[in-house]
This record gives structure tokens, C-alpha cells and sequence, in this order.
């Protein structure tokens, strides 16, 4: 927002001109009263943009398979990082090791403000694989594009506002593999004692069938599934099945407070009301494409996911709104001082 200099000129004083200013500058001390009601977390969940939701799938897509053993998941890490980069991150490589070769996750970091020391994770797997022919056509739309989608544009929308916590961004390797990458970072966190406070994963999320019904499945520790829950309800027309298990297949398995004391996990991915997850009939073949998948059902998730790691981060009030009250009462003083009789 810029301020008109003309407003407080002497010359222009007129009284349309008066009667603005004094709309405008109400507006502006009205502003800590609004911000009393409006959180930041509705800014953040309004950043949230199917455009680049989808944007950022096709891109996932189009490295053809993000096989493990491929140079187009070497391609896709590095796209990744280049993607968390640009929205001024701290980003890097984690390294891993299956098998006796080297491996790596993609990380980026948004710091802490007041409790650098605790970590909140979003994760998804970015690798992926077909039955039939993974090393040569595995596009992974819905797995895990679509869940890698979702982690970008979370950290695309939350850059640029100051949380209590720290959150680390994870694309996950090799999840088709036996979970290896999330499996290799729980375990090192927990060996050197990170607090890593909770863990939210998705995978699978772009895809509600036929039906017609928009519903998502949530799995995990009871506060992360009820934290979702909530802001499901708030910003989404998802309906939900909850379940309060960990269920094993995708990378919040290792994070869970079972496995992880302190920790906690859940996932997010997509369910036919009345079916086990992941009803996808392209699940892990050469047809898993953007043609079947729902944009519009993944970026509601994806604000679902959002506002959830924004209120277990502790997002911070921004310190414009007292900057916006100073500058509104300086205003008004040198617009009352300046005011000529009519
Ligand atoms: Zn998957």
C-alpha cells in the first residue's frame, strides 16, 4: 500500500479530498480492532492457489518417472530444491543410505522465532513407480505430484510470515521403496535428540473418484487428525473419514508417537466415503496422469494443510498492524494541523 502525498498538500485540500483522507486514515486506525478478528492464518490459506497447485504438478509429471534409480528423480530433487529456493528459502540435500548407496531427501527450512528448537514437519514422496515399466513411464501424477504440489505451495503461501516453531519442508525419496527416506531421516532426528513436534504427510490427494463425493481420509495421532478435522471444516466442502491408527505405507509411519516419543504424525490422502484409501484404479501404472486428477479437491486439502501447520507452528501476528496505527494517528495529527478553514 502507498500513501497519496497529495492528500496533505495544502493546495489540494479540497473537501472530497478532505472527507478520502479521513475515510482512509479511519480505515488504518481501524486496523489492530480488525486484526483483532481476521487471523493470519486466513491470509495464509487465501495464498493457497490452484494455478500453481497444478503448475507444479504438471511440472512433476513431466520428468516421465521419478523412479529411484533414474535420472529424472536426480532431475525432480533438483527441481524441488530450485522451486524452494526461489521463494527465498533455506534449502538442501539429506543425505541417506539404502542398500550401500547413497541416496538423497530435499529439505528446506523456515526458522523458528521464538522456539527455533522445535520442528514441525510437511512432508510428501516425490519419488515414484509403475508396475509394469517404472525405470522408462512412472509420471506419479497423483503419486505423489499431488502431494509434493501441496508441500510447495505451502511453503510458497507461508514464506514471509514469522511462526514460533520451526518447519521443515521434506520431499521424501524412495517412499516406494519401503519408506527409506522418511524411514533414514525419523530415525536421525529422534538419534539426535531434533524435537520434532509433529509430522504431517500427504500422499495421494488429487483424485476423489467418481462418485461425486469430495472426501479425504485423515490417519495418525488424535491431535494431528483433529487439528486437520477443524480446518477442514473451516476452509474447506470436504467430507472426512477419521481413523486414529497409524497406518503403515506412506511417510508419516516413522514419525508416529509410537515409534517417536514427543513426536506425532498423520497423513491426508484421498478416500471414497466408503472405501479403504487410495481407490485410484492408475494407482502405480503408466496411466496415472494429470487427466484424472481434481485440482480443485487438492487445493482444498492443500488449504486444509496449511492452516493446520500454521496454528501447530505458532504463525506470529504481523508487527504491521502497529506500525499501520502509529503511522494512521501521525496522519490524522498532520492532517488536522494542516486543514484550512473553507
Ligand atoms: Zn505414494
Amino acid at each position: 500500500m502507498s500513501l497519496n502525498s497529495s492528500c496533505l498538500s495544502k493546495n489540494y485540500f479540497s473537501k472530497p479530498r478532505v472527507q478520502f483522507c479521513f475515510i482512509f486514515l479511519l480505515w488504518m486506525l481501524l486496523l489492530p480492532v480488525r486484526s483483532l478478528f481476521a487471523s493470519p492464518i486466513d491470509g495464509i490459506v487465501g495464498k493457497i492457489s490452484q494455478t500453481d497447485y497444478t503448475g507444479y504438478v504438471e511440472d512433476l509429471q513431466d520428468f516421465q518417472t521419478r523412479y529411484y534409480t533414474t535420472q529424472g528423480n536426480l532431475d525432480a530433487l533438483k527441481y524441488i530444491r530450485d522451486t524452494f529456493f526461489g521463494f527465498g528459502l533455506d534449502v538442501s540435500y539429506d543425505l541417506f543410505t539404502y542398500n550401500g548407496n547413497s541416496y538423497n531427501n530435499v529439505v528446506a527450512t523456515l526458522p523458528g522465532k521464538t522456539h527455533p528448537e522445535q520442528v514441525y514437519i510437511v512432508g510428501a514422496h516425490m519419488d515414484s513407480t509403475t508396475f509394469s515399466n517404472p525405470t522408462a513411464s512412472a509420471p506419479g501424477a497423483d503419486d505423489n505430484a499431488s502431494g509434493m504440489a501441496a508441500v510447495l505451495e505451502m511453503a510458497r503461501a507461508m514464506v514471509g510470515y514469522a511462526f514460533d516453531a520451526t518447519i521443515k519442508f521434506f520431499g521424501f525419496n524412495l517412499e516406494e521403496q519401503g519408506l527409506r527416506g522418511s524411514q533414514a531421516y525419523a530415525a536421525k532426528a529422534k538419534a539426535s535428540g531434533e524435537q520434532v513436534l509433529g509430522m504431517l504427510n500427504f500422499d495421494m490427494i488429487a483424485y476423489p473418484g467418481n462418485s461425486g463425493a469430495k472426501n479425504v481420509f485423515l490417519a495418525g495421532d488424535p491431535n494431528l487428525v483433529n487439528a486437520m478435522e477443524g480446518n477442514r471444516l473451516k476452509y474447506t466442502n470436504l467430507t472426512t473419514t477419521l481413523n486414529y491408527s497409524n497406518l503403515y505405507g506412506s511417510d508419516h509411519y516413522y514419525f508416529h508417537s509410537s515409534f517417536f516419543p514427543g513426536s506425532s504424525s498423520a497423513f491426508a490422502i484421498e478416500a471414497a466415503p466408503s472405501s479403504i484409501p487410495s481407490h485410484n484404479p492408475n494407482y502405480h501404472q503408466t496411466t496415472d496422469t494429470t487427466a484424472y486428477l481434481d485440482f480443485a479437491y487438492a487445493t482444498d486439502i492443500t488449504r486444509m494443510g496449511v492452516a493446520t501447520l500454521a496454528g501447530l507452528a505458532g504463525v506470529i501476528p504481523e508487527p504491521s498492524t502497529l506500525f499501520c496505527f502509529l503511522l494512521g494517528g501521525l496522519l490524522l495529527m498532520v492532517g488536522s494541523h494542516g486543514k484550512k478553514p473553507q
